[in-house]
């Protein structure tokens, strides 16, 4: 279930109407409502004057106010809340008038169901949000403070400058698919967003999660190309996404969702041309279901067209593994940098999905003890070290960290603040912010989650002395092993665990001595180091290939 509040006020005077909005909303599973309740439209205008609302359900015939004139008065007083209108059956072109004046929705209150209240809010919310600057998310401001921070350093040239801001190739889609039921058809948004396509195919995964937008698709198709050409992969960067909450979804929801997405992005990925592969929200079965869906389409199975897939469909071996593995490799390399002996050395792992609860197992493995884990669920403490297996073997059972016997509960704040040598951030963004920079009390900050820190952030630690490795070397596993998956595939070759595990970390090792060399020699931090690798990468290769015509 989704954490994400909606503060919705509702204007309606009957009592008995009120009640039944009340009972449906919170009865609602797919977002939590913060209801204030109202009976005329003086207290409406109070409120909307002193609280944050983020939707308005709005009868228009109220003591004190009536008809389109509620509508104008609520509108003048907040333009930006979008309002969707409540009413009875004999006032329906009222209504169908004030949705023509503003209104985003009406709904019949003689008719209303849990189902059709939640959907005319969520998708009220979705065209607020397509309609607003879709660009402007605070992830591509991030990305692109950090670029223009990196470009600034190295003088990069202003053309080139501009061209990288924003990325080269976007696909905006809206896609029904059917719930189980087969009664309901949902309407989501999705994106697929090539930022370079000067390297290379394009290459990144899909995320699934409630809060995607375009911004955040383009963010992360932006670190992408910087991690790619890091890497020296011949990859630019690509990242897609839907809007819609997994956890709410059937298996075979999933699978709908996926195809559909799969068909209206299909013209732009291909072996040659852009290569999806798991992120946060999707997995090798969705890989699998990805492969097929594009297969069915060509008539002959293409298992290059994405990578993270099952082993037996043409997956890498020790993909499943490789972010989290390649986490632990660049934290051992920067740890002995700065003298830190993992064998005994404490570590915090935030996030225990695919890149957490790997990485949390080779921590252990390189001989850490792990005094806290935390997901979506809970933050558990152990100052002795908790057990990675019986971790795993819990959240096996229960899906969650909740409920693990062997630790006292904390909050995620509280988890990374403690003192610890080693602090992994494998969960979300914007995680280390101006306001708990001061306070996180690890040696190592490694980033294994794709932008947990932000740039006023990066500033304080770096002052403060925490070593922080930067998410463009601390995730490179993923899409390098990515990478050979895509090699064996195009080649009808499998390479051995091994092989690929000393690969990786060949790869992984030789990038990071480029960017401490570099960080070292140009007293930069990490961060703008591994940046500027990226970016002097892709520069070199814009600037040879010329612009066309
Ligand atoms: N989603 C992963 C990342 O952000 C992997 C991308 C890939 O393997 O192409 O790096």
């Amino acid at each position: 279930m989704t954490e994400q509040t909606v503060h919705v006020l509702l204007v309606e005077d009957n009592s008995l109407h009120l009640r039944l909005i009340q009972k449906l909303l919170a009865g609602e599973t797919q977002l939590n409502y913060q209801v204030e309740a109202v009976g005329t439209l003086t207290d409406a205008l109070a409120c909307l004057e002193n609280r944050p609302i983020d939707l308005i359900l709005l009868d228009l015939i109220l003591p004190d106010s009536q008809e389109l004139e509620t509508l104008f008065k609520v509108r003048s007083a907040a333009p930006e809340v979008p309002v969707v209108v409540l009413t009875s059956l004999d006032d329906v072109s009222l209504a169908a008038r004030a949705v023509e004046a503003g209104a985003s929705d009406f709904l019949l209150k003689t008719r209303l169901s849990g189902i059709t209240l939640g959907r005319a809010i969520r998708y009220t919310l979705a065209r607020v949000r397509a309609h607003g600057a879709e660009w402007d998310s605070p992830m591509l401001r991030l990305a692109q403070q950090q670029f223009l921070k990196a470009a600034q350093i190295m003088g990069l040239d202003d053309n080139i400058r501009q061209r990288l801001l924003f990325p080269q190739r976007t696909q905006v889609v809206s896609f029904p698919f059917f719930r189980d039921d087969r009664s309901q058809v949902e309407t989501v948004f999705g994106y697929r967003v090539q930022h370079v396509l000067t390297m290379g195919p394009t290459k990144g995964g899909i995320r699934y999660h409630e809060d995607v937008d375009l911004g955040e698709v383009a963010a992360l198709a932006t670190w992408m190309t910087w991690k790619c050409a890091l890497m020296g992969l011949p990859f630019g960067g690509a990242k897609g996404g839907v809007r819609v909450d997994p956890t709410t979804l059937s298996k075979k929801e999933l699978q709908r969702l996926t195809r559909r997405y799969t068909a209206e992005i299909i013209d732009i990925i291909g072996p040659d041309k852009d290569i999806p592969a798991p992120d946060m929200g999707t997995n090798e079965e969705v890989m699998a279901w990805l492969m097929d869906t594009y297969s069915q389409q060509m008539g002959y199975a293409v298992p290059a067209v994405v990578t993270g897939k099952p082993v037996v469909l043409g997956g890498s071996l020790g993909r499943r593994e490789a972010t989290g593995r390649g986490l632990v490799y660049m934290i051992e390399a920067a740890a002995s940098h700065i003298g830190i002996d993992l064998q005994g050395a404490s570590a915090v792992v935030q996030g225990f999905g695919n890149v957490g609860s790997y990485a949390a197992r080779f921590l252990e493995e390189a001989g850490a003890r792990i005094i806290a884990v935390s997901d979506v669920s809970t933050g558990l403490y152990n100052p002795n070290g908790l057990s990675v297996s019986a971790l795993n073997q819990h959240v096996a059972e229960n899906h969650v960290l909740q409920g693990f016997p062997e630790a006292e509960t904390i909050s995620n704040a509280e988890l990374l603040e403690l003192e610890c040598d080693v602090l992994a951030l494998a969960a979300l963004q914007n995680q280390v912010t101006v306001n708990n920079a001061g306070r996180i009390n690890c040696r190592l900050l490694a980033e294994g989650a794709n932008g947990p820190t932000t740039l006023e952030a990066d500033e304080i630690l770096n002052e403060r002395g925490v070593l922080i490795l930067p998410d463009v070397l601390g995730n490179a596993g993923g899409v390098t092993v990515s990478y050979f998956e895509w090699v064996q595939g195009m080649q009808n070759l499998t390479w051995t665990h091994d092989e690929v595990n000393e690969r990786l970390k060949s790869i992984l090792l030789n990038a990071f001595e480029r960017t401490l060399q570099r960080a070292t020699r140009d007293s930069q931090d990490l961060r703008t180091a591994a940046l500027i690798e990226g970016v002097a990468r892709v520069t070199e290769a814009k600037l040879l290939r010329g612009v066309f015509p």
